[in-house]
């Protein structure tokens, strides 16, 4: 009889939150095991953009928690021994309207107020910023401190220092069924064979809820398709990231002023350099449950949406499109938080378009969690029982 290998914590999911999470919890000092069903990076976290943004977050809690995760990253970029093509250049939000324009002036105070390091920009400004934007825009807002990595890059460079901290990363291994002993212990079968742990965390993204399920705990997350379009660099558009103001109304799930078919498939303007000058254009928000199949229908609205802000661009080439799946929660915040019911289960899910801007500030504070120590930020806000409370109320 084999017998099963145990370990101190389990981290299930090797995206870029399995891979903060493994290694600030290394760094700890505790004992971390990695289990990934396929490659590291290859479910949401290799099929996104690389923002790591405060200009696009909720005034309050949501920003200073991503100024937070800014910060961790830019010391990361020194920590780490693989580069992930960091650069924090800021970034920016462009309005095509006045009342974009008035709602922009709002969410600059509200966010100054907060601490942050938000401006509002002019019609000039934009036309400093690049030539190639369309001449009927009315202005806009920066941000500062936003920053930009390869985000599957990231994810590597996190395990790479994980494991020569000691993590043991396990690819191929499927989690299969998930249990508890009479002593609480956990049992965690494979299509690798059968382990045991102290702690279990749950970093599965939008595959979270099959992992809750396996305990009887119920993960409110849900799969809301984005897909991008990859161009290649004909013209020097831009150095640094630009997203519509709408891209918050469609975020947050306010009304737009679009054509119908722009609306329903959430696009809105998403602009990306990246480090090698391909630019990642996006980008779309749907619920169509697992189906990660690029739409050309959908490539087109984007298409069309980067076209009305950049009109050059309709002569740009296409290299490639992509989609994937973000883990969506209807309060726009993750979870990451213990689950009373079942002592030693953690969720660390449900960062729907936030998951590569907030991965340090989780890596953190679930590090800290495990290890019993008080958080960096007050997680009260990212708390598993946050929604059951409601269906109470
Ligand atoms: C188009 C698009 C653009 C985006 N742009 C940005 C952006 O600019 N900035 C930003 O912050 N965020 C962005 N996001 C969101 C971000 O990509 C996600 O929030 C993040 O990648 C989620 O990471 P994760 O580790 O939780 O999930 P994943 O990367 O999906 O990792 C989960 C892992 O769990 C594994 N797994 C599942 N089930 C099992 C099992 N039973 N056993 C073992 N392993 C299992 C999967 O194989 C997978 O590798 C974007 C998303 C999309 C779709």
């Amino acid at each position: 009889m084999h017998s099963a290998t145990h370990c101190d914590v389990i981290i299930i999911g090797g995206g870029i939150i399995g891979a903060a999470i493994s290694y600030y919890t290394t760094k700890a000092g505790l004992d971390v095991t990695v289990l990934e069903k396929n490659e590291l990076a290859s479910g949401t976290s290799s099929r996104c953009d690389g923002n790591i943004l405060a200009i696009d977050k909720d005034p309050g809690f949501d920003s200073q928690m991503s100024l937070k995760s800014q910060q961790l990253v830019h010391e990361l970029a020194q920590e780490l021994h693989v580069p992930f093509e960091y650069r924090n250049p800021g970034s920016i939000l462009v309005c095509e309207n006045e009342q974009e324009l008035e709602a922009a002036h709002k969410w600059v105070n509200q966010q100054r107020e907060a601490g942050l390091e938000f401006h509002m920009l002019d019609r000039n400004d934009l036309k400093n910023e690049s030539a190639y934007f369309a001449d009927d825009l009315y202005g806009g807002l920066e941000c500062k401190t936003d920053s930009t990595v390869n985000p599957y890059m990231l994810t590597y460079s996190l395990f790479y220092s994980a494991k020569q901290l000691g993590a043991k990363v396990h690819t191929y291994t499927e989690v299969k069924r998930l249990n508890r002993d009479e002593n609480g212990q956990f049992i965690v079968q494979t299509t690798a064979g059968e382990f045991t742990a102290n702690k279990v965390v749950n970093a599965c993204g939008v595959w979270a809820p099959f992992i809750g399920e396996m305990l009887g705990v119920s993960i409110p997350i849900h799969p809301r398709k984005g897909q991008i379009i990859v161009a290649s660099r004909q013209h020097p558009v831009g150095l640094r990231k630009v997203m519509e103001f709408g891209y918050l109304i469609s975020k947050f799930g306010g009304e737009r002023q679009v054509d119908n078919m722009t609306e329903k498939y959430g696009v809105a303007l998403v602009f990306e350099p990246t480090e090698s000058q391909n630019f990642l254009i996006g980008s779309s928000r749907q619920f169509v449950g697992f189906n990660h199949k690029v739409s050309h229908e959908i490539t087109k609205y984007i298409a069309k949406r980067a076209i009305r802000f950049y009109p050059k661009m309709a002569d740009m080439m296409v290299i490639r499109t992509y989609a994937g799946l973000r883990p969506w929660t209807k309060d726009h915040l993750p979870i990451v938080s213990p689950v009373d019911e079942v002592p030693g289960f953690y969720i660390a899910s449900g960062h729907e378009g936030d998951g590569i801007s907030l991965a340090a500030i989780t890596g953190k504070v679930m590090a800290e969690m495990l290890a019993g120590e008080e958080t960096t930020i007050p997680v009260e806000a990212l708390r598993y029982d946050r929604f059951k409370e409601r269906v109470v109320n």
